[in-house]
């Protein structure tokens, strides 16, 4: 929902590659990246990044950040979990962006079709303060979420099988779902939103006369289980700043809109706040993240019957 500036250090050069990206949110009906060259690694000082790593950005929850801690949520569950019912059952696992997209405007800025128009390809997705990108965090999540479905004997199909590609573009990752006639599918993100909101969210798809018409009702129980178990298994809250108890309904993602099997898309947190940035800078919180998305879709599942 915001503007972001971003910044990538391309490791063959050692200089940071300045882009500036519009992302709203994630998913985004951006007009995305515009290289623009080049800023030494850390060295703009008008840009928060620059500081490099900071205490907000430090793993564990006791790092808060400057708005509201993490401390203060509920404490996350923990135990084994219950994941019998992806057994046998396709699921869909999008890990949001690509680590090879902030390099590659010309593609993800081509205009592909989202079901009531069209739209960029994709985006380069946000980051922490600290440059941890979304990218890289939605496919950590990803490769934990499909560990733990494919142990329990769930058939997993991927958008990407690594972060270091370009694109799919959203319409081809919504197809992806669509061929292998998955049971659920389910679009892993994080936000850029301003520092002062924190938390989680789950986007649904609404009623847009799209292809996704015919499985609104049933995505919004998806979003419903997706919203209770991550809530239950991390800890962390609703989001502060938009949607209605972690619940939004968005008519202008493509991904969404293009998906003819159940499908939800979770902003796991905003990577611009100091708390929410720090968990996500932390594999155990990653990892739980993972569990309480693998819970949601087992729950959604096991609710069919
Ligand atoms: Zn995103």
């Amino acid at each position: 929902m915001t503007r972001v500036r971003a910044f990538l250090r391309p490791a063959a050069t050692g200089l940071a590659v300045a882009l500036l990206a519009l992302v709203t949110g994630c998913g985004s009906s951006a007009p995305a990246a515009t290289p623009r060259m080049v800023t030494p690694a850390g060295s703009d000082p008008s840009d928060p990044s620059s500081a490099g790593p900071g205490p907000s950005d430090s793993p564990g929850p006791s790092a808060s950040g400057k708005t509201k801690s993490p401390g203060a949520a509920p404490a996350p569950a923990s135990g084994p979990l219950n994941l019998a019912a992806v057994a046998g059952k396709t699921i869909l696992v999008d890990p949001g962006h690509n680590g090879g997209n902030w390099a590659h405007p010309e593609i993800i800025n081509q205009l592909v079709p989202m079901g009531t128009g069209s739209k960029a390809c994709d985006t380069t997705g946000t980051q922490t303060n600290s440059g941890y990108q979304e990218a890289a965090f939605t496919f950590d999540v990803g490769t934990r979420l499909v560990a733990l479905l494919r142990s329990a004997g769930a058939r997993v199909v991927l958008t990407r099988d690594s972060n270091s590609g370009v694109g799919p573009c959203v319409d081809k990752r919504a197809a992806l779902g669509n061929n292998a006639r998955a049971n659920v599918a389910v679009s892993i993100h994080a936000d850029g939103a301003p520092a002062g909101g924190h938390g989680f969210h789950v986007m649904e798809p609404a009623r847009v006369g799209a292809p996704s018409n015919a499985i609104v009702a049933t995505s919004q129980v998806l979003a419903l289980k997706v919203r209770d178990n991550y809530r239950a298994r991390t800890g962390i809250p609703a989001s502060s700043y938009i949607g209605s108890d972690g619940i939004n309904t968005r008519g202008d993602m493509a991904g969404l809109n293009l998906s003819t099997v159940p499908k939800v898309l979770v902003e796991c947190g905003n990577m611009r706040n100091g708390g929410d940035a720090a968990m996500m800078t932390n594999p155990t919180y990653r990892q739980r993240m993972a569990e309480g998305l693998a819970a949601g879709l087992a729950a959604y599942l096991a609710s069919l019957g």
